[in-house]
């Protein structure tokens, strides 16, 4: 039994070797790939759910690795968020959004709203807000056009951070929180904090057809937004039957493979053609 008990340890051992390993393949990746520029980005369209109207788009950061292969975000953004990767990558992220939307905007393509994830680490950088401002003075890109969106751990945060979030308000910023309903927020702080909107997390519609309990979560949020004047997105709207249901609750605007899937700019660019051509 001691033996067994040993060769338990080692293994143990050298599969926390492993993991620890592979999260140091992880940084030393995510720090190449920032030097080369090697990220891409996919945009996924929001649309009017009852229309489908197209009306904004969500950037989400890809990646590939020399060996791995395509890394989930879910996979590295953590890791990125530990080493404090994600505020240059953050970075990163902004500007090539920005400077994309501007670029299709200069070439009289449909106008759409760019949704940018923002970690609640990039707060932590000097003076946010001047960093947005700048991005949007050298693309001349309308700060009315770009929404960040939030996660609900930044409500917890600092004061500084709700201050930031206000002055990025003032510029004109709009504020969207992602995944509403997963965390822990109070509705006490949910009224203090400057939202735009709030995104309604994949989860609770997807959960919609079979249980109760999500149907009731995601009607106190339609409830709660009209009450606070906040726009809605439904997220992970996969099928007619949700669409159905979501529209009897209240018009909102959706994302969701129902519609589009995350797709390359290129594919983005020819749907608004298509939508300034009509
Ligand atoms: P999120 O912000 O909640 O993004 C929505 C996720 O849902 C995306 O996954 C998208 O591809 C997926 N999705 C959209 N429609 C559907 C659907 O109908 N069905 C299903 N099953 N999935 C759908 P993705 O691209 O893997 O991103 C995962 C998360 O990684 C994002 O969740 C976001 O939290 C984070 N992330 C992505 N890009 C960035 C970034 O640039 N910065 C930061 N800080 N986080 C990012
Ligand atoms: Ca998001
Ligand atoms: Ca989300
Ligand atoms: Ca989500």
């Amino acid at each position: 039994a001691k033996a067994r008990g040993r060769c338990r340890a080692v293994l143990f051992e050298s599969a926390m070797a492993d993991v620890a390993s592979h999260r140091l393949k992880l940084e030393q990746g995510l720090r190449v790939a920032l030097e080369q520029q090697a990220f891409r980005l996919a945009w996924q369209p929001v649309v009017d759910l009852r229309s489908g109207r197209l009306v904004g788009a969500e950037v989400l950061l890809r990646w590939t690795h020399p060996e791995l292969g395509e890394v989930p975000p879910a996979r590295f953004i953590p890791v990125a968020e530990d080493t404090g990767l994600i505020v240059p990558i953050g970075a990163w992220v902004l500007d090539q959004a920005v400077a994309q939307a501007a670029a299709w905007r200069a070439q009289g393509l449909a106008e759409l709203r760019v949704a940018v994830n923002v970690s609640v680490r990039q707060f932590d950088q000097d003076d946010m807000p001047a960093r947005v401002a700048r991005i949007l003075e050298r693309h001349r890109f309308p700060a009315a056009l770009l929404e960040l969106e939030l996660t609900e751990s930044l409500i917890a945060q600092e004061v500084s951070t709700e201050l930031a979030l206000r002055r990025l308000r003032e510029l004109g910023v709009r504020l969207a929180l992602d995944d509403f309903g997963t965390g822990f927020s109070s509705l006490a702080q949910l009224t203090a904090l400057p939202m735009d909107r709030l995104k309604i997390d994949r989860s609770f519609i997807q959960g919609q057809a079979q249980q109760g309990s999500s149907q009731a979560v995601v009607r106190s949020i339609v409830a709660l937004a009209s009450g606070l004047n906040l726009d809605i997105t439904a997220e992970g709207v996969e099928t007619l039957d949700q669409q159905q249901w979501l529209l009897s609750l209240a018009d909102m605007q959706a994302q969701g493979y129902l519609f589009h899937k995350p797709m390359a700019p290129e594919a983005l660019a020819h749907l608004l053609q298509e939508g300034t051509d009509g």
